[in-house]
């Protein structure tokens, strides 16, 4: 099972907004008190820590208290003009024993991005294949590469 994030998704290549499905943001099912929803806008809460996503297949960077809204760096696709693999912030921000769904926002695929994140969506990291141990110096090290090129 996955769930998907719905937001308007504005592109950085073509300028169009899409705020449905066919962006595919989509991440493993969030653990949810009652029957998990297939889909994830922003304001929906969540009963969970920040180090749970993982189970949903994330990788966490940082997930103890930040004193500010933990940033999962999540990809989607432009449906207008099919640039794929595109990053956006979904940020959560703590509630007592709560994930609330603050923002979902597109964001420039940059090395200084991935520094901000504090979890990583497992879809990115195998897009770029990587093993357990070093992921994300390896990580950060190909998208400085693809930034010069
Ligand atoms: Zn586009």
């Amino acid at each position: 099972m996955h769930q998907t994030f719905i937001a308007p998704m504005t592109c950085p290549v073509c300028g169009t907004t899409s705020d449905d499905t066919s962006t595919g943001m989509q991440i493993g099912e969030l653990p949810y008190p009652t029957d998990p929803p297939l889909y994830i806008h922003v304001g929906d809460r969540y009963r969970m820590t920040f180090a749970r996503i993982q189970s949903s297949g994330c990788r966490v960077i940082r997930s103890g208290d930040l004193g500010r809204p933990y940033r999962l760096l999540q990809p989607w696709d432009c449906p207008t003009c099919h640039t794929i693999s595109q990053w956006a912030f979904v940020e959560f921000t703590p509630e007592g024993d709560e994930l609330v769904v603050r923002s979902i926002t597109p964001m420039p695929k940059t090395l200084e991005t991935l520094q901000q994140a504090d979890a990583v969506s497992s879809l990115i990291v195998n897009e770029y294949a990587l093993g357990e141990s070093d992921w994300l110096s390896v990580l950060s090290q190909r998208i400085e590469e693809e930034q010069r090129s």
